[in-house]
């Protein structure tokens, strides 16, 4: 079966040496699927990491005068290119020694968004350092970003999520895909960009990765998206003594449901699954954790969304 596999920020951690690890078990966890015979298309999240690389590269410049300010997209594409990186060795390990070898390939991925989605207007993502008021801004006099106070407290800036509506490499990954790879692609949700005339311009805004992978198994014509992360199943009235657990749930029933999940967290993955499992006949999108990822294609948990 051709699954696209999002992978969530448990499957990652948090710090650079935390990745090291986590990378690891998780490899182990994608080996066993392509070894079974599934051809696997990974994507993952990125928020701590390029959290990290943005502050990073803030700091940089208020120590060197001479540094630009390092734009979200670059940050973005650091971020997909490091995690890349600790993912294909890990993988490429986990392969060899279970004597499956094959290309493992990093897509550095751009996914286009519509420059008048009406994300645009309202940008609802904090993203990088909590700055004093002043702060703010004198940044935001210099740069036009946008910031808001958070929590009463600080102050963030914030930054658009449109919904993806294109993936720039997708003949690329289709050639990988063809030549045996396994490709790991949409990291973070991808560089955000709106096309113009002929070209793509990069944009300071973050794509949901859940609805990214969605696109991404669509255009793809995958059978199964496959969302790893920290809890095994869905749930209603999550953390609440009502708390019910979907084995599940329709493409109609998961959008009806909307309203009950968080956003930000839940939300994205039941309508990425809701959407991928309404696009075509036979498709199904199954939400669990990762560390049971088997027991859930196997049909022993998990959220499964499937008409
Ligand atoms: P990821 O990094 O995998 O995208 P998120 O933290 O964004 O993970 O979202 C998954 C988390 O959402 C779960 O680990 C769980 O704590 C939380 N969550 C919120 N609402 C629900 C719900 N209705 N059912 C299950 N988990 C939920
Ligand atoms: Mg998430």
């Amino acid at each position: 079966m051709r699954m696209v596999i999002a992978l969530g920020g448990n499957a990652l951690g948090t710090t650079l040496s935390q990745q090291r690890t986590a990378v690891a078990s998780t490899a182990a966890v994608m080996a066993e699927l392509i070894a079974q015979g599934h051809q696997v298309i990974i994507t993952h999240g990125n928020g701590p990491q390029v959290g990290i690389i943005h502050n990073a590269m803030s700091a940089l410049q208020r120590e060197d005068p001479e540094q630009e300010d390092t734009p979200l997209p670059v940050c973005g594409a650091m971020s997909q290119a490091y995690i890349g990186l600790d993912l294909q060795a890990a993988l490429d390990r986990e392969l060899r020694q279970r004597g499956f070898g094959r290309p493992v390939c990093t897509v550095l991925t751009q996914t286009v968004v519509d420059g008048a989605d009406p994300a645009f207007s309202k940008p609802s993502k904090p993203i990088g350092k909590f700055l004093t008021r002043q702060e703010a801004e004198e940044l935001s006099a210099v740069t036009g970003y946008v910031f808001r106070e958070d929590a009463g407290r600080s102050w963030r800036r914030y930054v658009p999520s449109p919904l993806p509506v294109d993936i720039v490499e997708l003949d690329a990954i289709r050639l990988l895909l063809q030549g045996g790879a396994v490709v790991i692609a949409c990291g973070g949700g991808g560089v955000p960009v709106v096309a113009e005339g002929n070209t793509l311009r990069p944009v300071g805004a973050v794509i949901d990765k859940d609805f990214a992978s969605a696109l991404l198994a669509e255009k793809l014509e995958a059978d199964m998206l496959l969302i790893l992360t920290a809890v095994e199943k869905v749930a209603l009235h999550y953390r609440t003594p009502q708390q019910q657990w979907l084995d599940h749930l329709t493409p109609e029933e998961a959008e009806a449901y909307a309203g009950e999940f968080a956003a930000g967290s839940m939300l994205p993955k039941v309508q990425a699954a809701a959407r991928f499992a309404a696009s075509g006949t036979g498709r199904k999108a199954l939400i669990t954790a990762l560390d049971r990822a088997a027991d859930g294609l196997a049909g022993k948990t998990g959220t499964l969304v499937s008409r």
